[in-house]
């Protein structure tokens, strides 16, 4: 049985899905204004170790992710530009030649750390029938009005409004500061804002030319693809008091059911202790920790160390230890001996238990994570067996183990091993050192064992110098 926190109830609960072992889930995609920083992809990450272990436990996933490509403004509190028209303004593109643009880049970040994608991706531009079909439905109930800005949702109209907040957030309203002119309560949100003199990124509708509100979009695109109660809903912290809350809203209004049973949220990421900002310059993307010379499995690896629920700081030294790890598990995997073991198929499992009952546990992955050292390490198994638990581990760790065994040493570097086992022989040990540093040039390590001398590939994805 999967355990997960349900932000919903703020309590741990057993998860079982509506449909046997099918789990319809849902993820907040990336806003397509600029490239995803790394605290946005510890929150995919997250989800993504969340989908590997539904599917270890055996269930099917319908997983949809949105692309954000219209309607997400500069402030939460529906005011200021749309970000794709700012970025469209600062890049000299059209707006949709950006968020083309960036979604290809933010596939791509997917790909690079491991991050198995979407049986759906869905854009909000493409669903604004959808929308207006929605926001027409919540008219019809009483439940909109409309200012000079554009159609509001009158949250005062909903009694359970703010499911999703902590008891103590009931004062939350009066904390808000910008309010539009004409809003009738602060949390009131923009279900359509209008045009006014916008050019771009505009659509006709009932109540005049404009385009969606962020909040609705996402309930229009997870209710189209998943049908409403779905499964699972995710996404950062930040989204719980506004997004989601204004998502669970809308939903609630239109359909009397709730959008989604199990919401789960990922902590904030920050950097070298401080919040991740423009102003401050602490901005990174993935591409820059590669042009620093690391490997974006390091930082996947690096996010799985510390649970989703916490705050995470990241600093260059933690990931630095991180492909260090790494660098260390995979030259182990990559281990050969001369003589090749036979390959004996795993008969049982037993350390999987341990691994399960982490990972089952609300996701807690960095409990599991001690165990790779203790299979390692462990002398009563062979390298192919520790192998096999490896690489099942890792269809839920997604650090790409197998690429690691799957490794072969080449002819000339086994030739070299075997001379240098003559020499050894031959007690002309200088030689036979020269040897091994000719083979060290070649990317591989040569180690003497009882069992004579195993090879491994030598990991060294970063370059020191870039620090
Ligand atoms: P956005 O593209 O701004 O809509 O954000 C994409 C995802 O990243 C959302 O799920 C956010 O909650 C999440 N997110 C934003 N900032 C951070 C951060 N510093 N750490 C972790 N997740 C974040
Ligand atoms: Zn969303």
């Amino acid at each position: 049985m999967i355990k997960i926190f349900n932000t919903l109830t703020r309590k741990k609960e057993n998860f079982v899905p509506l449909k046997d072992k099918l789990v319809r889930m849902y993820t907040c995609g990336p806003t397509c204004y600029w490239f995803a920083h790394i605290g946005n992809l510890r929150t995919y990450i997250f989800e993504d170790i969340l989908k590997r272990v539904l599917i270890y436990n055996g269930y099917k996933i319908k997983h949809v992710m949105n692309i954000t490509d219209v309607g997400h403004l500069v402030s939460e509190e529906d005011v200021g530009e749309d970000k794709i028209i700012l970025a469209s303004q600062r890049e000299k593109k059209s707006p949709l030649a950006v968020a083309r643009f960036y979604e290809k880049v933010f596939k791509r970040d997917l790909k690079r750390l491991n991050i198995l994608g979407p049986n759906v991706w869905i854009r909000a531009t493409e669903t604004i029938k959808d929308q207006i079909e929605l926001i027409k439905i919540l008219e019809k109930k009483g439940l909109t009005y409309i200012i000079e800005d554009g159609v509001y949702f009158n949250t005062s109209k909903l009694k359970t409004y703010g499911r999703l907040w902590p008891k103590k957030m009931e004062i939350l309203p009066g904390k808000r500061v910008e309010m539009t002119a004409g809003k009738k309560n602060p949390t009131d949100f923009a279900l359509w804002k209008f045009a006014k003199e916008r050019k771009k990124l505009v659509w006709d509708s009932p109540w005049g030319k404009g385009f969606p509100g962020w909040h609705t979009e996402c309930v229009v695109m997870s209710v189209k693809e998943l049908g409403i109660p779905f499964d699972i809903h995710c996404g950062g912290v930040d989204h719980i008091l506004i997004h989601h809350t204004n998502e669970i809203a809308q939903a609630e209004a239109a359909f009397s059911k709730i959008l989604a049973r199990y919401w789960l949220h990922g902590e904030f990421l920050s950097v070298e202790g401080q919040k991740m900002s423009k102003s401050l310059g602490n901005i990174f993307t993935l591409e820059n920790l590669i042009k620093k010379g690391f490997d974006p499995l390091s930082f996947r690896f690096l996010c799985l160390q510390t649970h989703y629920r916490k705050k995470m700081n990241f600093t260059f030294e933690s990931l630095k230890s991180a492909q260090k790890a790494l660098n260390f598990i995979y030259e182990k995997i990559s281990e050969k001996n001369l003589n090749e073991e036979k390959k004996k198929k795993l008969k049982s499992n037993l350390l999987k238990e341990s691994f399960l009952k982490a990972i089952n546990d609300d996701l807690n992955v960095p409990k599991a994570l001690p165990l790779i050292f203790e299979i390692l390490n462990n002398q009563k198994l062979s390298h192919f067996e520790k192998c096999q638990i490896l690489i099942d581990f890792d269809r839920v760790l997604g650090l790409k183990f197998e690429k690691a065994m799957k490794i072969k040493i080449p002819k000339k570097v086994k030739k070299l091993v075997l001379k240098r086992e003559k020499l050894r022989k031959e007690e002309k040990f200088e030689e036979a050192d020269k040897v091994r540093e000719k083979i060290k040039e070649l990317g591989y390590f040569v180690e003497d064992t009882k069992e004579g001398p195993k090879i491994k590939k030598i990991f060294n994805v970063q370059a020191e110098s870039s620090f």
